[in-house]
């Protein structure tokens, strides 16, 4: 953690990948979390991932959503590969030796189930011809192999959309804009252009049920694994602000508006931390039941979890901005990193757009008259 945190402001500033700290995931076998024991993993679980996902990004924002999201894509694999990938596939990962990148925006936009490029049969009836543009890949330059969402013409059943593992030695990537945001600037999530033919048995899931794998696995891990790193770089903000009032900020602690400020900014980080950990609890269980999470009030939740974290986690560190004042709240030199927590944070109502999952629920309570709450 340590060495993470050392190149957080670094990283940052040049906008980079991080690759230090993800060489010492990779050294420390931290690619296998969720691989199982069988494939040579750690065999982790969701709520190890939460607390560990919170834990790097209170050292550094974007090396967590680098690791979750990965974490995210070997879930996908590990619940819906085919044998034969899942035997070549998951010891290496378990190895450090494949850093996965996720691959569903496209040129239209974030809508998770529609892809403009299709996947084609090419001329060998076990091969698939793939064409991707991807506006924004995190990690995409630095991944040894991508899972990919494709709109799939060789599914005859309708229009679906179907999940690809493409490796790296599969593609010709070329790197077709450049990364330069606000925040997550460490994530190096640039635009590329993927093109190659990969083997029909890389489907993960079946042909044109990528909504399957995607409300299985991709979904839930990812609404866990991010709102858990967005709450970890607001909760060691925080605990940076308390260490520093009454040194670098100097606020009165006996004003009634300075405790009313905190306290603000504590109840947000509580029922952020509730949510999620109650929210992991009832993915959990459905898994141990070996269900899917295939029911309109848990998209609820885990919709709700997404919104709440991303919307009360950005604002408790713009709390903590005002609190800290300009000189220590809006400074990049601060002693405390508000500065780019506040910029990192600002990217989690866009990272799967608030809009989307707020339309989503709303429709899905219609459907849940008797109001299940979590
Ligand atoms: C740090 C970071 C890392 C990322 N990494 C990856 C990655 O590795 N791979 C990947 O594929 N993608 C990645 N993304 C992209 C992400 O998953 C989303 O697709 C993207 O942030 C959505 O961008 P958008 O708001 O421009 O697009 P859209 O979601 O398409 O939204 C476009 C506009 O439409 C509005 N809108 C959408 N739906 C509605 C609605 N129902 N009602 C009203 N308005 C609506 C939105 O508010 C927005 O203004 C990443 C994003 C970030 C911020």
């Amino acid at each position: 953690m340590e060495l993470v945190g050392r190149h957080a402001r670094e990283v940052d500033r040049d906008a980079r990948f991080p690759t230090e700290s993800m060489a010492a995931l990779r050294r420390n076998g931290y690619l296998g979390y969720l691989v199982p024991a069988e494939y040579g993993g750690m065999g982790g679980s969701l709520n190890g991932l939460v607390s560990d996902a919170k834990d790097l990004a209170g050292a550094c924002m974007s090396t967590a959503l680098i690791w979750a999201m990965h974490c995210q894509q070997v879930d996908c694999l590990v619940r819906h590969a085919g044998p034969d990938l899942k035997s070549e596939v998951l010891p290496r990962i378990a190895s450090g030796e494949i850093y996965l990148a996720s691959v569903t925006t496209g040129t239209g936009g974030g809508h998770l189930m529609s892809v403009d490029d299709s996947l084609t049969g090419a001329p060998d009836g076990n091969l698939l011809a793939l064409g991707r543009t991807a506006p924004v890949v995190t990690g995409g330059e630095y991944a040894d192999a991508f899972l990919v969402t494709m709109q799939d013409d060789t599914d005859h059943s309708g229009h679906g959309v179907s999940l690809i593992y493409a490796s790296r030695a599969d593609l010709t990537i070329r790197r077709v804009g450049e990364w330069n945001p606000l925040g997550m600037r460490a994530t190096a999530s640039g635009a590329l252009r993927l093109d190659g033919t990969v083997r029909r048995d890389r489907l993960v899931g079946q042909p044109g049920r990528f909504r399957e794998v995607s409300h299985d696995s991709m979904i839930p891990l990812g609404h866990l694994a991010w709102s858990a790193c967005w709450l970890g770089a607001a909760q060691k903000a925080f605990s940076g602000l308390l260490h520093q009032i009454g040194k670098t900020i100097r606020v009165d602690r006996g004003s009634p508006l300075v405790q009313e400020r905190i306290a603000r900014i504590r109840v947000d980080l509580e029922l952020v931390n509730a949510y999620l950990r109650r929210t992991c609890e009832e993915i959990e269980s459905q898994r141990d039941r070996g269900q899917s999470p295939n029911r309109p009030d848990l998209h609820i939740h885990l919709n709700t979890l997404k919104i709440a974290a991303s919307e009360l986690t950005f604002r408790a560190v713009d709390r903590m901005v005002q609190l800290a004042g300009l000189a220590v709240g809006y400074s990049a030199d601060a002693p405390i990193p508000l500065e780019r927590v506040f910029r990192d944070l600002r990217s989690a109502a866009l990272n799967y757009s608030n809009d989307r999952l707020l339309t989503a629920t709303g429709i899905l309570s219609l459907a849940d008259r008797s109001v299940r709450l979590l």
